[in-house]
Parts: structure tokens; sequence; C-alpha cells
């Protein structure tokens, strides 16, 4: 039995833990709110007061949470996990967030001598539900290596990107590829429509051919073809709107740090940002397709 100390129980995190409980684990819980404090107690979590109680006395501990700024809050400082975590303690965090608070947060940890990974997840709610989460992390092969048994109970698939930061840089690159390919499949049926091209029929040769992606033949953003896709209740999440915003702006961040052109991956972000301006962010990404349909004029 490992003694895991966690911090951040939201959509995500609260169902991760639960996994790690089922698993056997002991899990010391901490949240700001009181409701997931309380929703972690009631699934057989210790509560911890404070952060520094929550990374105290135990062998791993485990962060999910919104952004890089409550990331840096959380490790750094007095009150942080760096400075009140046990020496040999191992730190995972699995928010999404900017790589380059994902690589000061490990740079610190690192100096502190304790093992980090950063290891974000795709997934959303029902694969932390069912503990089918990929993970991608990053960090050294020895805290990778002590990471991938407990990432192991929260997910099925694990990969090691590199050094740190790495599991943030490939989960941000993918969600922008995957922008990019939506909008593209939602484009395609647009103007299939419009040229008197029915959904069906684009969808039967597009999927068998050059133009087969995953947001086409597994996702599709128009209803029929693929009866599990949100396209066929309403467009309800699946990964909201607001989520892939919130991984382009990571990615825009990203491309202007370090000079990369990703003129897409640009035009992606403000696609999604004028869906969620127009009060749309919540439905599931492949909303875009109504958006560019003129659905929601
Ligand atoms: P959430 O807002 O539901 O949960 C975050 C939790 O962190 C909240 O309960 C909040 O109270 C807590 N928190 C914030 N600051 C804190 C602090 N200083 N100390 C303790 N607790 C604090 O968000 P979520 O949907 O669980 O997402 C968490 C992370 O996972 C995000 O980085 C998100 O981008 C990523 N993610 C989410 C999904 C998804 O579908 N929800 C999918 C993949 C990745």
């Amino acid at each position: 039995m490992t003694k895991i100390g966690f911090i951040g129980l939201g959509n995500m995190g609260l169902p991760m833990a639960k996994n790690l409980l089922k698993a056997g684990h002991q899990v010391k819980g901490f949240d700001l709110a009181e409701a997931s404090r309380e929703a972690a107690r009631a699934a057989g979590a210790e509560i911890a007061q404070s952060i520094a109680e929550a990374a105290r006395g135990v062998d791993v501990v485990v962060t999910m949470l919104p952004a890089g700024k409550h990331v840096r809050g959380v490790y750094l400082g007095g009150d942080g996990v760096i400075a009140n975590a046990d020496p040999g303690t191992l730190l995972i965090d699995s928010s999404t967030i900017d790589v380059e608070s994902a690589r000061d947060v490990a740079k610190a940890a690192t100096e502190a001598g304790f093992d980090m990974v950063d290891a974000p997840v795709s997934g959303g709610v029902g694969g932390a539900e069912a503990g089918t989460l990929t993970f991608m992390a990053g960090g050294p092969d020895q805290a990778f290596q002590r990471a991938a048994p407990i990432l192991d109970i929260m997910g099925g698939k694990i990969i090691h990107a590199g050094g740190p930061g790495n599991g943030e840089a490939a989960k941000i690159c993918n969600n922008m590829l995957l922008a990019i390919s939506m909008i593209g499949v939602s484009e395609a049926f647009v103007l299939a429509r419009k040229l008197g091209v029915d959904d069906q029929v684009l969808f039967d040769i597009s999927s068998t051919s050059s133009g087969r992606c995953w947001s086409l033949d597994t996702y599709c953003p128009v209803p029929g073809p693929v009866p599990a896709s949100p396209a066929n209740r309403g467009y309800q999440p699946g990964f909201a709107a607001d989520m892939m915003l919130k991984d382009l702006r990571l990615a825009k961040d990203a491309a202007k740090s370090t000079g990369a052109d990703t003129p897409l991956g640009l035009k992606s972000e403000d696609l999604y940002a004028k869906l969620s301006s127009d009060g749309h962010g919540g439905l599931d990404f492949s909303g875009i397709f109504k958006m560019l349909n003129g659905e929601l004029r």
C-alpha cells in the first residue's frame, strides 16, 4: 500500500483519487473547495487541512489543478509541496499547464532532491472515472520508472515523452493538431453540403480515403455517421470547446516562446475563441461544425 497526497479533487482529480483508493492505496486529499473535500472524504480519503499537510508523511504527491499559476502556488513557497514533503517523496503533476511553469517547478523539485514528473492526461472525465486515461509523462528516467505503477492505476496508456515539461509539450502539440483536424473535417462537411454531397456519402468516401483522421472516423462532427459522437447528443461534451481553447492558448504561448510558426494553430485559437465568446464554450469541441455551418448565428 502506498500513501498518496492528492491535491486538486475536481472533475478529474476526484475520480482519479477514487481509482487509487479502489486499488487499495491510502489517499490524503486536499482541495480549496469544501464540496470537493467532502466528496473525497465520502469516497474514503483522509482529508488534509492544507497543502503542506497533504504533502507530509506520504510516499507520492499527485496534483490535478487548473493552470500553471495554481501549480506554481501549490509546489513553490514555504507552504508548498516542495518545502513540506518528506525526503524521497515522488511528485506527479497531472494538470495541463504551460511548459515553462512545468519546467520551472520540476527544476525547483530536482534542486530540492525530489523525483518529479509532469504527466498530463487525455481522456476526459469519462477516462478518469474508468481508469483509462492516457498519460504523457515528462521527467528523468528514474522519476518516470517510479511514477509508472501509480499512473498505471489511473490510466490505460502511459508514454514517456522525454525530460521535464515534455509531457505538457506533447499534450499541447497533440491538442493543437486535434483542433486543426476537427476544423478541417467540419469545413469539408460544410462545403460538401453546399455542393449537394450527403454527409454519409462524404463520410464513406473520406473515412476510407486520404482525408481520414480521428476527428472524422471516430468523432465525426455531423450527426449520423458515427452514432457515438457528441454530434448525436446535441454536442454535449466529451471535451468542451473551452478546454480546447485553453490548450490552444498554451500552444500559442509555446509557439511564441520558441519561435515556432503555427499559423493553423493560431487560426484554430481564433475560431474556438469566437465559439466561446458567442456563449458556446460549454459545447463539445466538435460543435465548431455548428459555428462554421452558420447554425449558431
Ligand atoms: P476542476 O476545476 O474541476 O478541478 C480543479 C480543482 O483544483 C478544483 O476543485 C479547485 O478547487 C482545485 N484547486 C485550485 N487551486 C487549488 C489549490 N491551490 N489548492 C488545492 N486545490 C486547488 O478542473 P478539472 O476538469 O479537474 O481539470 C484539472 C486539470 O486537468 C486541468 O489542468 C485541465 O486542463 C486538465 N484536463 C481536464 C480534462 C477534462 O475533461 N475535465 C481533460 C484533460 C485534462
